[in-house]
C-alpha cells in the first residue's frame, strides 16, 4: 500500500513494518539526483523519521536500467558562484545525514549503475544488497568531472571499505562489480539474479532486526593488510603520504580534484566526520568553479548532445543492418566485430583465404577478450560471431545496406575497390571508406553515383575509441550523411561531421605536434622527457608513444598526404623517413622510439643517433636555456602547434563549430580533457596571448609557428572561439 507519493518516488508499507522506497524519475530512462528528487527524498525522510511501527527501510529503483546513476550533471553547469557550489554540497550532505540517522535500519537494493551521488546515498544506508548483473557497477567517478564526491562520499567510503581501497575508488576511479562489492565489504549480500533476490533478501531481513542500525566507528580493519596498515595513525599517514607522492607524479598539471579529495579523506580521518564533511564542502565549492571542472562538465554535456539526432531530421532514417566490409586487417576486423555486436549481419571480404583466415582469427580474439573482461555474454558472443560471414568473392554484396572499405591505404587499390563496388552493390547501398589520409573526393571521381560515397573514419582500437569522423566529400548527399551519422550512433559512437580534407580534423591536428616532438628529441631532449611533458599536460600517451603505436611507416605516409595543406609552413621531419627506412617502425616491429616487449616498453637509445644525425639550426638557442625553461618552451611548441592547426581547421570550416573540433580531438585522441580541447584551451589562455606566443616562436623556430589567418583575425577582434 502506498503511504507516501511524490513526483519522483513513492513509499509502500504493509503490516510487516517494512517501508519500501522506490525511486522512479519520470521521463528519464535512468534515475539521476535532480533537484526534484532531492526535494522528494527530503520530504520522504521526514515522513519516515516520524513513522512509528516501521522497523526497516528498503530503498530501490523501479527502473530496469539501474539504481541511481549519480547527480544530474546539467545542474553542475548552472553553478555560478562558490557559495552556490557549497550550498549544493551541503544540501546532499544534510540529506544523507538524515537518512543515516533514521530511527530504523535502512537497506539499499542495487542493480545496474550505482554511481556518484547514487553510491553516496547507498553508503548512508546501513546495509547494501547487490544484484549480480553484468552492468551492476558501484563507484565514485566525480574526479572524471574534475569534482570530488561532495555528498559524504569521501567520509563514508573509507569507513566502509578501508582507507586504501576507498582511495582506489575515489582517486583511481575504480568501479566495483557486484561480486567485488561483496568481496570488498561494500555490499552485505549478493543475489545471483533478480529472481534470486527475494530469497537473499529474506535471509538478510531475518538477521537485520538483531543487527539493527550499524554503528559507524572507524575504519573497518577487516583484512590483514588493513589491520597492519590502517590500525594506527602511523600506518595511515604512510598510506596517505605514499598516495600524495603518487598523485603528484601522475596527476595532470592544472587538475586539482584528486588533491582536494585526498585532503577531505585525510581531514575526516584525523579530525572526525564533521570536520571531514566541512572540508569536503570547501573542496566541492573550489572545484566546481575550476576551469578543469567547467571544461569536463561542458564536454560531458556536449557529448550527450552529440549523441542525439537533430530534431529536424525525419525519423526514422533508414537503418543500416546488412553490412559489407572490405579488408579484414586491424580496422576491418574491429568494425566487423562492432557491427555484429550491435545487431548487424556482416560480410567481410578479403583478397585470399589466407588473409581471410587471419582476419577471422583477429575477430575471434576480439570477441574472446571482450568475453573475458565481462563486456559481453557467451550468448552475445555466439550470436554476433555467427552473424559474420567471411568471403573472398562478391557473393551477397548485391543486398547490402552499407559497405565500409578498410583495405590498405593505397589510392589505386581503393579506386579499384570502389569501381568494383559500384558494379557489385545496388544503387542505394552506401559506400564508405575508412581511409585516414586519402581524398574521398578522389574516390568519388568517375563513379556513377558519387552521392552515396562518404568517409567513415573509425579510430583504433575500434571497440574502445568513441569517435567516428563522418566525412562529407563534394558529391556526398545529405541523405548519405544522415544515414551514416545515425548508424555511427547505433554503433554506440559519437559522430562528428567533417569536410573532406587531408587528415580530416584529428590527424591534421596531430601531425604537426608529432613532427615537433621528433624535432625536440633531435635537439637533444630525451624521448621520455618529451612524452612525460605531454602526459602531464593531460594526454593519455606521449606523442612518441603514439607514433610507435601507429607505426612510423604509416605516420610517414599520412604526413606526406598532408603536404598540400601544410604547404610552405611544414616539411615532415626527415627522421620519420629515416626511422621508417631503417626498420624502426614502432610497436609492430618491437622497436621504434621505444623497445616493446608485451605491455612493457623502454626508451630505444639506439634510435637517438639517427634522430640527431644533423644538428638543427637553432640548437644553440635552446641549449642556452636552463632545463626547466627549455621544457616549458618544448611544451609550448607542441601544444600551440595543435591549437594553431585546430584554428586553421575551423577557418577552413572543416566542422560546423569550434566545439566540434574540440570534441573530435578529445574523443579521437584523449586530448587533455580537463582543458576542454585545443580551442577551449586557447580561450582559457586568451586568443591574443596564444597568437603573440606563436608569433614569437615563429621568429625563433620557423614558419610552422606562424599564427594561421583564423587565429590572427580572432586575436585582432578579441573574439574567443566559444561564444560564452
Ligand atoms: P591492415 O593492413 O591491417 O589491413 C588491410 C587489409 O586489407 C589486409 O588484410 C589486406 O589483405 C586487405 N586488402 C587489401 N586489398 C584488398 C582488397 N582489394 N580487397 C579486400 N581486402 C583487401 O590495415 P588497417 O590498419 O586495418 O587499415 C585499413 C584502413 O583503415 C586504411 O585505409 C587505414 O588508413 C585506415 N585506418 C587505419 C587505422 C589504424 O590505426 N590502423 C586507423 C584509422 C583508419
Amino acid at each position: 500500500m502506498a503511504v507516501f507519493q511524490a513526483e519522483t518516488l513513492s513509499i509502500d508499507s504493509d503490516d510487516t513494518g517494512i517501508a519500501l522506497l522506490k525511486l522512479d524519475l519520470p521521463g528519464r530512462s535512468v534515475n539521476v539526483l535532480t533537484p526534484q528528487l532531492l526535494t522528494d527524498l527530503d520530504a520522504a525522510l521526514d515522513y519516515l523519521a516520524r513513522g512509528t511501527g516501521l522497523r526497516l527501510l528498503v530503498i530501490r529503483s523501479s527502473k530496469t536500467s539501474g539504481f541511481l546513476a549519480g547527480a544530474d550533471i546539467a545542474e553542475f553547469a548552472k553553478i555560478r558562484t562558490s557559495a552556490e557550489a557549497a550550498a549544493l554540497s551541503a544540501r546532499g550532505q544534510q540529506l544523507f545525514n538524515k537518512l543515516e540517522l533514521l530511527p530504523m535500519p535502512s537497506l539499499a537494493i542495487i542493480h545496474g549503475p550505482c554511481l556518484g551521488g547514487g553510491l553516496e546515498l547507498a553508503l548512508a544506508c546501513d546495509y547494501r544488497l547487490v544484484i549480480d548483473r553484468p552492468n551492476t557497477q558501484l563507484g565514485l567517478p566525480e574526479i572524471e568531472l574534475g569534482l570530488l564526491p561532495g555528498w559524504g562520499g569521501t567520509q563514508r567510503l573509507p569507513r566502509v571499505l578501508g582507507l586504501e581501497r576507498a582511495l582506489q575508488v575515489i582517486l583511481a576511479r575504480k568501479r566495483l562489480g557486484a561480486r567485488e562489492a561483496l568481496h570488498w565489504g561494500l555490499a552485505d549480500a549478493l543475489a545471483a539474479s533478480e529472481s534470486a533476490q527475494r530469497e537473499v533478501l529474506q535471509e538478510l531481513l531475518s538477521r537485520l532486526p538483531q543487527r539493527g542500525k550499524r554503528a559507524r566507528l572507524g575504519l573497518p580493519l577487516s583484512t590483514w593488510r588493513q589491520k597492519i596498515l590502517e590500525s594506527t595513525g602511523l600506518g595511515q599517514s604512510i598510506l596517505l603520504r605514499t598516495t600524495r607522492r603518487l598523485l603528484r607524479r601522475r596527476t595532470w598539471d592544472d587538475f586539482p580534484a584528486p588533491e582536494e579529495a585526498l585532503a577531505a579523506v585525510e581531514t575526516g580521518l584525523d579530525q572526525g566526520m564533521t570536520a571531514g564533511l566541512a572540508r569536503e564542502r570547501e573542496g566541492a565549492s573550489r572545484l566546481a568553479l575550476s576551469p578543469a571542472s567547467r571544461n569536463l562538465v561542458g564536454l560531458f554535456l556536449l557529448r550527450e548532445q552529440s549523441r542525439k539526432l537533430p530534431s529536424e531530421w525525419q525519423q526514422p532514417i533508414r537503418p543500416l543492418k546488412r553490412v559489407g566490409i572490405i579488408g579484414a586487417g586491424t580496422m576491418g576486423a574491429g568494425i566487423a566485430q562492432l557491427a555484429a555486436l550491435r545487431g548487424c549481419e556482416v560480410i567481410i571480404k578479403e583478397i585470399n583465404d589466407d588473409a581471410l583466415g587471419k582476419g577471422i582469427i583477429t575477430i575471434e580474439n576480439l570477441f574472446r577478450k571482450a568475453l573475458e573482461k565481462g563486456a559481453i555474454t557467451m550468448e552475445e558472443y555466439t550470436r554476433a560471431f555467427n552473424a559474420i560471414k567471411g568471403r573472398i568473392d562478391w557473393q551477397g554484396f548485391e543486398t547490402l545496406d552499407v559497405v565500409v572499405e578498410a583495405a590498405v591505404e593505397n589510392l589505386e587499390i581503393k579506386k579499384k575497390i570502389f569501381a568494383d563496388l559500384e558494379k557489385r552493390t545496388n544503387e542505394s547501398t552506401i559506400l564508405a571508406t575508412n581511409t585516414s589520409s586519402l581524398s574521398v573526393a578522389e574516390l568519388q571521381k568517375g563513379m556513377q553515383h558519387p552521392e552515396r560515397v562518404a568517409g567513415l573514419h573509425f579510430f583504433n582500437p575500434v571497440h574502445k575509441m568513441p569517435l567516428i569522423e563522418v566525412i562529407r566529400a563534394p558529391h556526398t548527399s545529405e541523405e548519405t550523411m544522415r544515414v551514416l551519422t545515425q548508424w555511427a550512433l547505433a554503433l554506440g559512437k559519437t559522430p562528428v561531421r567533417v569536410k573532406d580534407a587531408p587528415g580530416f580534423v584529428v590527424n591534421r591536428v596531430l601531425m604537426p605536434y608529432m613532427n615537433e616532438a621528433v624535432q625536440l628529441v633531435a635537439e637533444g631532449l630525451g624521448v621520455d622527457q618529451v612524452d612525460g611533458l605531454m602526459r602531464r599536460f593531460g594526454m593519455p600517451m606521449g606523442p612518441l608513444e603514439v607514433l610507435d603505436q601507429i607505426g612510423l611507416d604509416v605516420a610517414a605516409h599520412v604526413a606526406d598526404s598532408m603536404l598540400p595543406v601544410f604547404g610552405e609552413r611544414f616539411a615532415p621531419n626527415a627522421a620519420f623517413r629515416r626511422m621508417s627506412e631503417s626498420g624502426w617502425l614502432g610497436q609492430k616491429k618491437g622497436a621504434g622510439f621505444y623497445r616493446h616487449r608485451g605491455p612493457k616498453h623502454w626508451v630505444n637509445r639506439d634510435v637517438l643517433p639517427l634522430l640527431r644525425a644533423e644538428a638543427p639550426a637553432h640548437l644553440a638557442l635552446v641549449k642556452s636555456l636552463p632545463l626547466a625553461a627549455r621544457l616549458q618552451q618544448a611544451r609550448e611548441r607542441m601544444v600551440l602547434l595543435m591549437v594553431n592547426e585546430a584554428a586553421a581547421c575551423l577557418g577552413e570550416q572543416l566542422t560546423e563549430s569550434a566545439v566540434l573540433i574540440d570534441l573530435a580531438l578529445v574523443l579521437g585522441t584523449g586530448w587533455a580533457p580537463h582543458r576542454g580541447g585545443p580551442l577551449r584551451y586557447a580561450d582559457d589562455r586568451g586568443v591574443k596571448e596564444i597568437a603573440d606566443t606563436l608569433s614569437a616562436l615563429a621568429g625563433r623556430f620557423g614558419p610552422q609557428f606562424q599564427p594561421c589567418a583564423e587565429l590572427q583575425r580572432r586575436a585582432q577582434e578579441k573574439r574567443p572561439f566559444y561564444e560564452h
